[in-house]
This record gives structure tokens, sequence and C-alpha cells, in this order.
């Protein structure tokens, strides 16, 4: 046996069980988490979608790509990482061979594989000159929270890009020495390989034989080193985030929030008991395995940090940092989850402490996540748009306010009047219910109120929705809907004092036992309405949180409708000439992104050829727009919550529109006009903004484009 080979082996009996058994202790953490068999469903009954996540987002990097500069380089350095698999390869082959001369045998002596092989490690190089620029501009030493790496563990990243470094200067070290004993079995396409070799050649044969050794030892050691560095760093999400891809919710974990379930099954309200059952995230081991999975991929990238709308304004949110707070409590609370009931209590004290630590709870309650940091989250889904990995954030956030809220009753004080209301009312304001049919007074012309089925000929129900009935800037673009359905010849109807809020802010505050009292008594209603899928009728929403509730979220309790969004249906009325805008309105629009119609429905496209159907308009967008929009602040009940922290994210937001100076800023749903109005308006008094700007929904623009009777625009006009 060669000393080269004695070296080799030792290295491998010293790094590969160290890799093994923490392989082993990853897989026992994270199928310790609560049973999730949706997941597993959704790869064997959805192959298709499977293998497509894995080719689009792993192999075709589709989310690191939008961001152009960092994603190239990404994909350099993985695609090294794939392809180099075959150097590494030939290197073992190599050590364990008694043959001089042996290589990869598959390919043997194959030109292509070598100069891919030299191509993609150059590239590789060119990536971790990118990712160390990168990292360098973006210190948070010098930028603070603007900064993505703030909190990120940054000097394991630098460990890294230094481990990958070793990987390739290793491997043109051998090679080139290789060329020149004679045993390269690669010619003149392995070109780095052969100007490496050029270099090495004065020193003589020997030298080179004696080089080549040492660098096969070196590169098997340096990958063997940067093998256990990847399974007890961060870099794991090399191995899981293919795993975490395939596992994750299709076609993304943004629109509905999932159903409570305990065990994995559907937590039935009327059977469950808070002492067996488990209800939302009240302990990480709450978590299902895919959630522990999420904690183990994250790269601290830190993307999903700077798209936070919470985190931008001075929160103490980080969608990041909540990961890797959970993450670091289930690595150090692991002795405890992985022992016995009967080894628990031979456990250490501050294990014992440490597994006794509240989830959520503030410094001084020892608690893992601070409260506030739940609460700041708008549920705007920009982290899950962002991150590469497709972690789910807003599952874990919700799941654990679900927890706060229905066993701790700890939930911020100002939501209990809202919560109180929709118990009573069915709407957050409080308000009566035969308030709700109040805007239908206020036009001259009839919309029928249902009080049984739909009409055979009447296509829609439109669905008007708490804001859009009771809210007076709201109840303004209610009626602009009504009046260009009506001039497009379109028959609908409404619920009136039948329609219930959908639930959606109870939901998204975590009260999901409110949330199934709102939701069935309005499928039962929808249902006696006769507008269920496959009536033939839709459901017009113009709120875009009634829009995913009702559309995505009602199916989860039985309740399936046809579900279109008001732009959606008066985009292609215009479309199809029904309704024809002529009224120039000389004006410059910027319109905004409500999160719940854009981000979480995808639904991008048609407000905006709306107000490109209006002649005059001048659309210019604002810089975070489309999939990066930004938030309003009023999602995830935040509308209901008083921001006492860092600066209102709807002033943040209207700066942005402000830089662009525009006459109007258009939107397409009744928060988004609430929040952005009050930041107009604050603006307005501080003489910041022109008094003439206005926030309209898009359909209040179309209404005053459209030829409409005389006074009409001004009806609803804001
Ligand atoms: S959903 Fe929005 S507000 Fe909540 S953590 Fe994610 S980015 Fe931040
Ligand atoms: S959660 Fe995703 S986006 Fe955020 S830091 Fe981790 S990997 Fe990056």
């Amino acid at each position: 046996m060669t000393l080269t080979l004695i070296v080799g082996l030792v290295l491998n009996a010293i790094a590969l069980p160290l890799a093994a058994k923490r392989v082993l202790f990853l897989s026992r953490l994270i199928t310790s988490g609560q049973p999730a068999p949706d997941r597993v469903e959704n790869v064997t009954k959805r192959t298709g979608a499977a293998i497509s996540s894995q080719l689009v987002e792993v192999l075709g990097q589709k989310k690191l790509l939008k961001w152009s500069v960092p994603g190239i380089a990404h994909a350099f350095v993985m695609y090294a990482f794939l392809i180099l698999a075959s150097v590494y390869l030939e290197a073992y082959i190599i050590l364990l061979s008694t043959k001089a001369d042996a290589h990869f045998l598959i390919f043997n002596s194959w030109g292509p594989l070598g100069f891919l092989q030299d191509l993609i490690s150059v590239l590789c190089l060119v990536g971790l000159l990118i990712f160390a620029i990168i990292r360098f501009k973006n210190q948070p030493a010098k930028l603070g929270r603007k900064s993505r790496f703030k909190g990120s563990h940054t000097g394991g990243a630098w460990v890294v890009l230094i481990m990958i470094f070793n990987v390739i200067w290793t491997l043109f070290l051998y090679r080139g020495a290789q060329v020149n004993t004679g045993v390269f079995p690669y010619g003149d396409e392995a070109f780095v390989s052969q100007a490496v070799a050029s270099w090495l050649e004065p020193l003589g044969h020997d030298a080179n034989e004696a080089l080549e050794t040492i660098g096969i030892l070196l590169q098997i050691g340096v990958v063997l080193g940067f093998l256990v560095l990847v399974v007890y760093s961060k870099h794991l999400h090399i191995f899981l985030a293919p795993l975490n891809v395939m596992f994750s919710r299709r076609p993304d974990a943004l629109g509905p929030l999932e159903p409570m379930r305990s065990g994995g099954k559907a937590l039935d309200f009327e059977e469950a008991d808070p002492d067996t059952d488990t209800f939302g995230i009240g302990k990480v081991e709450d978590l299902t395995w895919k959630g522990m999975l999420d904690l183990g991929t994250c790269t601290e990238c830190g993307r999903c940090q700077s798209q936070c709308p919470a985190w931008a304004t001075g929160k103490p949110l980080s969608p990041k940092q909540v990961i890797l707070d959970l993450r670091d409590h289930a690595f150090a609370k692991a002795p405890y989850l992985l022992a016995s009931e009967a080894e628990r209590v031979t456990l250490a004290p501050d294990i014992l402490e440490l597994a006794q630590r509240p989830l959520v709870g503030t410094a001084e309650e020892n608690g893992v996540i601070d409260p506030e940091v739940i609460w700041a989250c708008t549920n705007c889904g920009a982290c899950v748009e962002e991150c590469p990995v497709d972690i789910e954030h807003i599952d874990h956030i919700n799941g654990m306010r679900r927890h706060q809220v229905l066993i701790e009753s700890a939930f911020p004080q100002e939501a209990t009047t809202m919560l109180n209301n929709l118990e009573r009312r069915g709407n957050p304001w409080g308000m009566a219910e035969d308030r709700r049919a109040d805007w239908i007074g206020e036009l001259d012309f009839e919309v029928p109120v249902l009080d049984g089925k739909i009409p055979e000929d009447t296509e829609y129900l439109y669905w008007v929705g708490c804001a859009g009935a009771l809210e007076d800037r709201a109840k303004k673009a209610v009626k602009a809907i009504a009046e260009l359905l009506h001039v497009a010849g379109v028959k609908f109807a409404v619920l009136g004092p039948m329609e219930a809020c959908t639930g959606d802010p109870a939901r998204r505050l975590g009260n999901e036992f409110v949330f199934n009292m709102l939701a069935q008594q309005n499928i039962e209603t929808l249902n006696d309405a006769g507008v269920a899928a496959g009536t033939g009728k839709k459901v017009i929403a113009s709120c875009p949180h009634c829009f995913n509730t009702i559309s995505r979220e009602y199916p989860q309790l039985g309740g399936n409708y046809e579900v279109i969004h008001h732009t959606q249906l008066l985009a292609k009325l215009v479309a199809d000439g029904k309704l024809t805008p002529v009224n120039p309105v000389e004006e410059k629009v910027t319109y905004h992104d409500p999160c719940f119609l854009g981000r979480h429905n995808k639904v991008y496209t048609p407000p905006r050829e709306i107000i490109d159907a209006v002649p005059g308009t001048t659309a210019e967008e604002m810089h975070r727009c489309k999939g990066k929009g930004f938030c309003c602040g009023a999602g995830g009940a935040r509308m209901w919550l008083e921001e006492r922290t860092g600066k209102r994210i709807n002033e943040e937001r209207i700066e942005e529109a402000l830089a662009l100076n525009p006459d109007t800023v258009s939107t397409a749903c009744p928060y988004c006009m609430v929040m952005l109005g009050d930041a107009i308006n604050a603006k307005k008094a501080a003489g910041q903004a022109k008094q003439s700007l206005e926030v309209i929904d898009v359909a209040q623009l179309l209404v005053r484009a459209v030829k409409l009777r005389e006074g009409a625009a001004e009806e609803t006009s804001a």
C-alpha cells in the first residue's frame, strides 16, 4: 500500500464518519417534526410538478436569477459543484488505482468533459470573486439594517468561499502536473490545465509527479473538509435545498394559509383538546418536518429580509432572523427533542431549562421570538416570493400567531374590538348588517339584492366585502365598479345584509376559530345563492383579501367558487369593446400592487391594462412593483393594529410614489386605498404632497374615461 493511499484513506476515515454522524443527527431532528402527509402527497401525486420544480428552481435557478448578478454567480458555483463531481471521482479513482494513468472510466479521455471541467472551474472563480465583492460592499458593519447580511453568520460565509477557492486551485494543481507526467486524460481542450502545466513544466518530471500526488491529496482533503463544513454549517442548503423545493407548497407558499392540523390531520374545533392536540406553533417541535427542513435549509442570504416592509421601516421583524432563531433553538433543544421520555429526566438542567423556553415571549420571559416580531408581519409575501430555497415564512409566523391567540390569548389588545365586531356583527367595524346595502341607494339604477337563489339570467354575484360596503373611500370604488358593470350590460346581483366578512382579518390574526365560523356561514350563503363552482355563475370580488379567501381558502372547508377580481373582469370588458374609455384623463398615474392581488395571486396585468386603456394617462411604475411590490401595511390584519415602532409602512410606500410626482396613485384594493389615502393626507397636511393628489381604484379611473351619464363620474370620484 502506497503512502498516498494510506494518507487518502486516513483522511476519509476521519471525515466520512464525522459527516455521517451529522447527517444522521440532522435526519433525526428534521423527522422529529409533526407529520405533513400533504407534502408527501404533493410529490407522489403531483410528480410532474415536483420534477418541474427541480428543473426550474434548482437546476434553472429561477428565483436566484431574479437578482441577475448574484444569481449568475450562484449558478456558476452550483454548476461547478455538479460538473466537478466528475473531477472528484477521477481523483478518487487515481488514489485507489494501481495504474498510474487511471482516470475517469466512464467518459475516459472525452475531450468535451475536460473542457467543461476547466471552463466551469474558471466560471466558479468568477462567481467567487463576485460573491466576495457583494459581501464586501454589503457589510453589516457599514450598512447596518440596509445590509441583507445583517444577522447572518458572515464569518462562516467567508470560510466557505475560501474552501471553494481551495477546491479549484488544488484541482488545477494536480491536473497541470498530470499533463507533465503524461497521465492527464484530456488534451488541449482542458485549456486551463494545459496552461498550468506550462507553468509547472520547468520544474521537471519528478517534481511534477510529486505535485500530482500532493495535489490529489490536497484536492481530496479539501473536498472532505468541505463536506464536513457543509453538513455542520449553513451550507447545508447544498443538499437540503432540492429536498425543500421538492416538498414545498405548490405553486408556492403564497395565497391561502394552510388549514390547522394536529398530528397531520385537519383540526376539528368541536373535538380538539388543547392538552393533546397541536394548536398552531407553541413549541419548536410543533413545526412539521417540512418546517424543520425549512430551518435547516436557510442559506442566510438575507433576500427575504431585504424585501420585508416591516424590516425596511425599522420594526424588529426580519423573516430571516425568525428562521435563524427557530433553527438555533431547534438545534439547542435537539438533545431533548431526540431523547425518549425516560432519557429526558436524565438530561442536564440547562437542556431541561431550554426545553421550557416559551417560543414566543419577551426577553424577560426568555422567549425565543419576541411577540412584537410576529405581530409586525403584514403577510405581504415578499419573503416567500424572494426566498431561493422556498422557505415558508408566513406559515411559521401565522402558526405562532395561532398558538398565541387560541391557547395563550396573547395578542395586541387593539385587535379585540375587531374580533368582537366580527363575531357579533360580521364586519370589523361593528356596523349594523343592513348598512351593507347603503351604497346601492346612492346609485341611480337598481342593483338586485338577493334574498334567495341568483336568477337564471344573472351571471355574476358581486361580493362587495366589508370595506367596500361600509368604508366611505372604498364605497366610491364599489359604486364605480357597479356603474361600469351596468354600462357594460353585465347582469349582477349582490348579497347585501346577507354578506359577512370572509374571515380574512381573523385568520391572518391567528383566530382560526372565528375564521371557521364566518367562512362556514358564508359558504352556506353562497351555496344557497346558487353560485357554487359548476353552476356557471361567477363571484366578482373587488377586495383582494376576499378574492384570496373565497377562491383559495374556502375550498379547504368545502366551498368551491369561480372567483374573478373586478380588475380582471373590467379589463376583459374593455378588451371585448363592452366598455369604451373615450374621455381623456390627462394624468400621470402610478399603480400600487396590492400584495393579495399581485404577489399572492399573480394578478399583475389587468389593472395595468385598464390604466393603459384610459386615453390621456401616462403610466409610470414605482421602483418596487409587481413581484417586488412594497406593501401598504394593512395585510396580515395589520389594518387593525397600532404601528408603534419605526416608520409607518404606508408613509414609506407613498414616498416612493411621490418621487414620481404623480397626479393619481391608483390601486385595486380597499385596504390599500385607505392606507395610502391616510399617508397622502398626512403628506398633504405637512405640505409634502400637492393637494390635488388622490388615491383611487383603477375602476374609478376607468369610470371617468367611459362615456357615462352626466354626473356619474362625480358620484364615484374620490
Ligand atoms: S410576509 Fe412580508 S411583512 Fe411578513 S415577514 Fe414576510 S416580508 Fe416581512
Ligand atoms: S429564508 Fe430564504 S431568503 Fe431568507 S435568508 Fe434564508 S434562504 Fe435567504
